[in-house]
């Protein structure tokens, strides 16, 4: 009577004797294994190829020990099996001892839910879960590179026009605020089509991607470089008067105007301007540094000159 009722169920049942083997099976985990009921009947219920979650083999503490020996019931416990058709089965164990008059326990009854689909319904998930925060790191690496990119002149790795306003643009208000000076330098190489035309474009390439590294080495971490067009460069200076930045200029035009700076003899002219000569915004400060500049080239040329030095133009 016992063996008919429990073959009802859809659930895996078996009774375990003290000693550790099947009194009782019921269908349905029979059934598993691809056995009948009373094949299964005085087998060591441990001998079955049980594996853990991981699929790593478990040979003994097998969940049913626990109530064999210490008459403890147990629930949840995940172990998987071969079964007779299906690749293998994940199931969920739930256990409680059969006890004696005395409470000693003599046996143990285990229930064998079959969660397959549902814990690879979970891995699943994991996995889609998993590939999920991939991609969002790998887009957000990407949009990094992609936002560095669109920052940054592809030739030289300086800022572009377009970032040095944006990043410079705020540091004259704090400049105003603070009652600190801001310089800027205006740089353009001398006669570079000159350089091009001799030399050959890649050449011309190089001694731009030179003059920037040099303006880079030679400003260090206290001036803002960006190519500002062909072989223009412009520099801000936070915190600079205009005599520092002309100074910094000075150095920097000697440094082109060494043997070895590059393949050929490089020079550039420079023009300097400060907010203390009145600038209210960026593109005016620029455009006084800008004036300067062409005084150094209407002058000659591999030059340092300032704003505030300058005649008047009417
Ligand atoms: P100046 O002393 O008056 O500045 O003379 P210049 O020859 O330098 O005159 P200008 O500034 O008009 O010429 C700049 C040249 O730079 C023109 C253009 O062909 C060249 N150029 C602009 N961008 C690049 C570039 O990315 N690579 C190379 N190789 N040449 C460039
Ligand atoms: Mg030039
Ligand atoms: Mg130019």
């Amino acid at each position: 009577r016992v063996q008919s009722t429990l073959d009802v169920m859809t659930e895996g049942v078996l009774i375990i004797s003290k000693e550790g083997n099947i009194v009782l099976s019921n269908r349905a985990f029979a059934d598993r294994l691809g056995r009948s009921p009373a094949d299964l009947m005085g087998r060591r219920a441990a001998d079955f190829s049980w594996r853990d979650a991981e699929g790593d083999p478990v040979a003994r503490d097998l969940p049913w020990e626990r109530a064999l020996t210490k008459g403890e019931s147990f629930t949840g416990s995940i172990l998987t099996l071969n079964h007779s058709k299906k690749e293998r089965v994940i199931l969920n164990l739930n256990g409680a001892p059969v006890l004696n008059g005395w409470g000693q326990p003599t046996g143990a009854i285990v229930t064998f839910e079959d969660v397959t689909e549902l814990e690879e319904h979970r891995a699943n998930l994991e996995r889609a879960l998993a590939e999920l925060e991939k991609s969002r790191d790998e887009i957000r690496f990407q949009n990094e590179e992609l936002s560095i990119l669109a920052r940054s002149d592809p030739l030289t790795g300086a800022a572009n026009r377009r970032s040095f306003m944006e990043d410079v643009e705020p540091l004259l208000a704090t400049a105003r605020e603070s009652g600190k000076d801001l310089s800027c330098i205006m740089v353009d190489i001398d006669h570079f089509k000159h350089i091009n035309d001799t030399w050959g474009h890649q050449a011309g390439d190089e001694v731009i991607r030179g003059v920037a590294d040099g303006l880079r080495t030679q400003l260090g971490d206290t001036g803002f470089v960006c190519r500002y067009g062909g072989e223009e460069f412009c520099v801000a200076l936070p915190e600079t008067t205009c005599t520092a930045a002309s100074d910094l200029a000075e150095r920097v035009r000697r440094h082109f105007d060494t043997p070895g700076f590059a393949a050929m003899p490089v020079t550039a002219s420079f023009g300097v301007s400060s907010l203390a000569d009145g600038a209210t915004n960026l593109p005016a400060l620029i455009d006084q540094a800008d004036r300067a500049l062409y005084f150094s080239k209407e002058h000659g040329r591999n030059r340092v000159a300032r704003f505030d030095e300058i005649p008047l133009q009417p």
